[in-house]
């Protein structure tokens, strides 16, 4: 007959495990917004811009004529105080933003086709 202790005696005693330290969960803080874009995120919660889904107003080149018809979009927006307001303090690096284009098409000497 075995010894159904055998492998036990042979172990010696089970140390024994700590207990695992508990864990806080840390709260990761939220990145740090600007007034203004907080008023931008305040005002785009309940409303579809005409800007959504429209790529145009993401190039980094805007030709005229799309500057043009982009900017008539951007005039009958209801959120375009707090986006110019936004766009001013920010400076985005591309894109148009309240009827004015940001990033490239604004440098000097780059040609608007
Ligand atoms: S004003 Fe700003 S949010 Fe409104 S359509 Fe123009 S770019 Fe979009």
């Amino acid at each position: 007959m075995t010894d159904p202790f055998a492998t036990r005696r042979r172990l010696g005693r089970p140390r024994k495990i700590p207990e695992p330290e508990a864990v806080t969960p840390v709260a990761t803080p939220a990145p740090a917004r600007s007034p203004e874009r907080h008023a931008l995120d305040l005002a785009l919660t309940d409303y579809r811009t005409p800007c959504a889904d429209d790529d145009r107003f993401l190039q980094d080149r805007i030709p005229h004529d799309t500057g043009q018809a982009l900017s008539a979009l951007c005039s009958k927006c209801r959120a375009r105080p707090a986006c110019a307001a936004y766009a001013t303090t920010e400076g985005p690096k591309a894109g148009y933003w309240a009827g004015t284009p940001y990033g490239d098409s604004r440098r000097p000497g780059t040609k608007q086709r």
